[in-house]
C-alpha cells in the first residue's frame, strides 16, 4: 500500500490494513515513515486537530506498522506493480510528508491532497470546483506551487483525487488551485495584520467567506448556506492550518 501522506484521513488505517494483508509492503515518504511505525505523535497531533471525541469516533486506536515492512520512497522512486510502472514524486506544500504517485500507463497522478479537494456537489458548467486544503501543521504555499509545476511537467491526462474522484484535463484546473493556495495565504496575512486578539475566530470567518465566494464565482448555484455546510469541516481545518502557518512564520521571523 502507498499512502500519499500520513494525515489520518489518508493513512490512519495503515497499520490495521497491513495486519489484514500480511504479504503487503507499505511504501511511504521518508518524513512519514517514522510516524506510521510509531503513531504516538500522530495520535497526539490529530487529537488536537479533531478533538478527543471525533478522534476516537473516526480513527479509534492507531496500529503501528512493523518497521521491516516499510519501504521509504525518495523522490523518483520507481515501483513495479505486477508489471505496471508507478513513480513516487515528492510534493511538499499541503504537507511536508506528501508524495504523489504517477501511473505512466493511464498518464494519471494519485494526488492525495496535493491537487486540492473537489466535491461533485459543487461541479458546474465550468467544470469541477477545486480548492486548497491548508490543513495543519505544515502548509507551505511556495513549496506547494512548485509541487504543482512538478506534477504538470509530466503532462498528466487525469488526476485521481482522494477527495474526490478523477478529474480530467488538469491543465485547465491547475490555475484555480494556484489561485486558492495564494488567496488563502494572502488572507491569513491580512487577518494577521488586522486588529484584535481573536485571530483564530477572524481567520475562520474569513476562510469561510473566501471559500464560499470562490464556489459562487465558479458558478455554484446551491446557495450560500448549502455551500457553507458542505465545506464546514474544510473551513475549520483550513483556518486551523493557516493559524499554525502564521505562528511558524512569526517564530521564524523572531529567530
Ligand atoms: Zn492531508
Amino acid at each position: 500500500m502507498i499512502p500519499t501522506h500520513v494525515h489520518l484521513d489518508h493513512a490512519g488505517g495503515s497499520g490495521e490494513l497491513m495486519r489484514q494483508c500480511p504479504e503487503a509492503q507499505l511504501i511511504v515518504h521518508p518524513k512519514g515513515a517514522p510516524h506510521l511505525i510509531d503513531p504516538a505523535r500522530l495520535t497526539v497531533g490529530a487529537t488536537e486537530v479533531y478533538g478527543p471525541e471525533a478522534f476516537a469516533r473516526d480513527f479509534g486506536t492507531l496500529v503501528p506498522v512493523p518497521a521491516e515492512r516499510v519501504l521509504v520512497a525518495e523522490d523518483g522512486h520507481r515501483i513495479d506493480l505486477a508489471g505496471r510502472a508507478l513513480t513516487f514524486v515528492d510534493t511538499p506544500g499541503h504537507a511536508n510528508h506528501h508524495g504523489c504517485i504517477w501511473d505512466e500507463r493511464s498518464r494519471g497522478f494519485f494526488t492525495g491532497d496535493t491537487f486540492g479537494i473537489s466535491y461533485r456537489e459543487l461541479d458546474t458548467a465550468a467544470g469541477p470546483f477545486l480548492f486548497a486544503p491548508t490543513t495543519p501543521v505544515a502548509f507551505d504555499p511556495d513549496a506547494w506551487l512548485q509541487s504543482l509545476d512538478k506534477l504538470m511537467a509530466f503532462g498528466p491526462r487525469s488526476m485521481y483525487l482522494t477527495h474526490y474522484c478523477r478529474v480530467e484535463a488538469p491543465e485547465r484546473l491547475v490555475d484555480d488551485l494556484r489561485h486558492s493556495i495564494r488567496a488563502l495565504a494572502d488572507l491569513a496575512l491580512e487577518v494577521d495584520a488586522g486588529q484584535g486578539n481573536d485571530r483564530a475566530d477572524r481567520l475562520r470567518a474569513a476562510v469561510g467567506r473566501q471559500l464560499v465566494a470562490d464556489a459562487v464565482a465558479h458558478g455554484c448555484s446551491l446557495g450560500e448556506a448549502r455551500i457553507r455546510s458542505l465545506l464546514e469541516v474544510d473551513i475549520e481545518l483550513n483556518a486551523q492550518g493557516l493559524e499554525v502557518w502564521l505562528k511558524r512564520r512569526a517564530r521564524r521571523a523572531a529567530s
